[in-house]
């Protein structure tokens, strides 16, 4: 019950208890139906549509008056429950409707330029233009409202472990690793500019410096990079760090954070996650954020492959593939469709060899010309294949045949119906790769952030392997899909001015970029870490929706616009006079 001077109740309430009641409410006008005799009003607000009635015969006037209102109109109305002769079994208030006494048009509205239900006419720029418009729908409010209860969820779990909300500021400075930084110009310091963060980490850390124990925030972060559907330039972080932990105790915790909004906010147990390596997640999936609602897992054949003559597997480093169960009767269209989707430019396989164990138990492959049937026995008993089964099998360098089977593999999800959107398969995946070789820039880049702790056993090999140095560093995958990462940090200055020296950094640069940080522990760094959460992602997975924009607010488009407020725009001549901007002539 809401009850202020213009309602006693909303749209979402009243139900056949409530007949006979005089009440009032208030909303705006979702659809009108002029009958003659009687005019009905389908009144909306945040809470739910109820049905308003006008009779010509009762209160002509009134009627009149209810036959000019258009959609969208703002009313408030007084009037008595009444049951409804046709009742909605699909509407909450579905039992009644308010043969209506009073009415007070609050505010006109122009007509929308698409209509305000659940499934509208709207085209995406057309819905974000009138953004406000497009909140009005059910389904759009309504995942709003899940993203409010989750950040309550996490608010209220953190509470509970003693975790302070702490905020850290959104003006800050520029550094070069990590994405691009979006940038602010200072007028007080010409020439000089802010950054906006792309994370609050050396701000968290300094909080464990200063002996805040616990720390979370759910934050904005920014990163200027080229859009996808699941990316934002603006988005937020869950952001957590912790002091006097090690790796373990920080899974524990955020494991329980995931199943505690699962059950508060969808009443699914989660059981204990499992944990796979990075290296395990690389071989057995091909990609390190495995979809594992479904098996599937990669069989490596270089070894029973190679030396019969096939040149394609002869040439190649890595023979491997993948077994799908029932698949077996796949036509030769079927397979042609696959061929051309591992060759797509972006899964980026030369081609596609299957086998077919038919169910009469026979084996049928691709190249049967270079493998006979003891040949391919062997390969059946790899993947242990059953009759109906069929695998499939890409060949190449390592890493790309592993990312295109990958890629292969999540398809046949898709195409099987493994990939229920209903059932969630959380996983930690462990010890990732300090460092990543990056070939354009020619150096080491962090594969996390130059923060992130190598495993205590591997320090000895930082200077002789550095790509096999593994970090304390983890990632929470959930459907494949990387919803946390995060890892235990440095808190040894020494170590970290090591860490920067293989990045790259001389040690100018790196005093003057994170000289703050490395000063700061010199001053009893306890140890710590840490993790964060892609709350929009989070979100958006627990609404069932692959789009991250189905969940923010007031979303930019992928060309990073705010097409409603017509963001980015130019400014003054003025203005770009104070900040001491000088444009290059068009
Ligand atoms: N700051 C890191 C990130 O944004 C997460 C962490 O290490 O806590 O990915």
């Amino acid at each position: 019950m809401h009850s202020t001077y213009l309602r006693t109740t909303t749209c979402g309430d009243l139900t056949a208890a409530n007949i006979n009641q005089t009440i009032s409410l208030s909303g705006w006008v979702a659809r009108s139906r002029d009958l003659g005799g009687m005019t009905f009003i389908d009144l909306r607000d945040r809470y739910g549509i109820t049905q308003l009635v006008f009779n010509m015969e009762t209160n002509a006037p009134l009627c009149e008056i209810a036959r000019t209102i258009g959609r969208e109109f703002v009313l408030n109305i007084k009037g008595i429950v009444t049951e409804r002769s046709n009742k909605n079994p699909n509407m909450a208030t579905g039992d009644i409707e308010i043969v209506v006494s009073e009415l007070n048009i609050l505010n006109t509205s122009k007509l929308p330029p698409f209509t305000i239900e659940d499934t509208t006419d709207g085209g995406e720029e057309m819905r974000m233009k009138y953004r406000y418009l497009d909140l009005r729908r059910e389904p759009v409010r309504k995942n709003l409202q899940l993203r409010h209860k989750m950040a309550r969820e996490v608010r209220n779990f953190m509470d509970s472990m003693d975790f302070i909300e702490v905020e850290t500021p959104v003006l800050i400075k520029s550094t070069p690793e990590g994405a691009r930084d979006f940038v602010v110009p200072s007028r007080m310091n010409q020439g000089e500019f802010y950054a906006l963060p792309q994370s609050p980490q050396t701000f968290k850390q300094l909080l464990m410096v200063a002996g805040f124990d616990r720390y979370y925030q759910i934050v904005k972060c920014f990163r200027d990079e080229d859009l996808r559907a699941d990316r934002q330039p603006e988005f937020t972080q869950i952001d957590c760090e912790m002091a006097f932990v090690e790796q373990e105790d920080v899974l524990v915790v955020f494991e329980g954070l995931v199943q505690h909004l699962f059950l508060a906010v969808k009443g699914i147990t989660i059981e204990k996650m499992p944990r796979m390596t990075y290296h395990h997640a690389m071989t057995l999936y091909g990609n390190d954020k495995p979809d594992i609602r479904f098996g599937m897992q990669f069989v490596e054949l270089t070894a029973i492959t190679q030396g019969k003559g096939f040149k394609v597997f002869d040439e190649a480093e890595l023979v491997v593939g993948i077994c799908v169960s029932g698949a077996a009767d796949y036509t030769r269209k079927q397979l042609d469709e696959l061929t051309d989707f591992v060759k797509r430019p972006q899964v980026g396989a030369t081609g596609m060899i299957y086998l077919r164990h038919n169910t009469d138990g026979t084996l049928k492959s691709s190249v049967d010309k270079f493998f006979n049937e003891d040949e391919l026995n062997k390969w059946s008993a790899a993947f242990d294949s059953k009759p109906g089964d069929l695998i499939l099998v890409l060949a190449g360098t390592a890493a790309k045949t592993r990312k295109a089977l990958s890629e292969l593999r999540l398809e046949m999800g898709n195409r099987m119906n493994l990939r229920d959107k209903n059932t969630f398969a959380p996983l930690w995946v462990l010890d990732f790769p300090s460092f990543e070789w990056n070939e354009d820039s020619k150096r080491w880049h962090a594969m996390h952030h130059p923060f992130t702790s190598p495993k205590p056993e591997d320090i000895p090999q930082l200077d002789t392997e550095t790509g096999n140095v593994r970090a304390n560093a983890y990632d929470l995958v959930i459907n494949g899909v990387e919803i946390g990462g995060g890892s235990i940090r440095i808190h040894n200055k020494e170590l970290q001015a090591k860490i920067f020296k293989i990045l790259g950094f001389s040690e100018e640069d790196a005093q003057a970029q994170f000289g703050f940080l490395m000063n700061a522990f010199e001053y009893g760094a306890p140890p710590h870490g840490g993790i964060a959460f892609g709350f929009d992602r989070l979100v958006s997975l627990f609404g069932g929706s692959d789009s991250i924009r189905d969940y923010i607010a007031f979303p930019k488009n992928n060309s990073g616009r705010d097409v409603m407020i017509d963001a980015p725009s130019t400014i003054s001549e003025m203005q770009l006079k104070e900040l001491a901007i000088q444009l290059r002539d068009k």
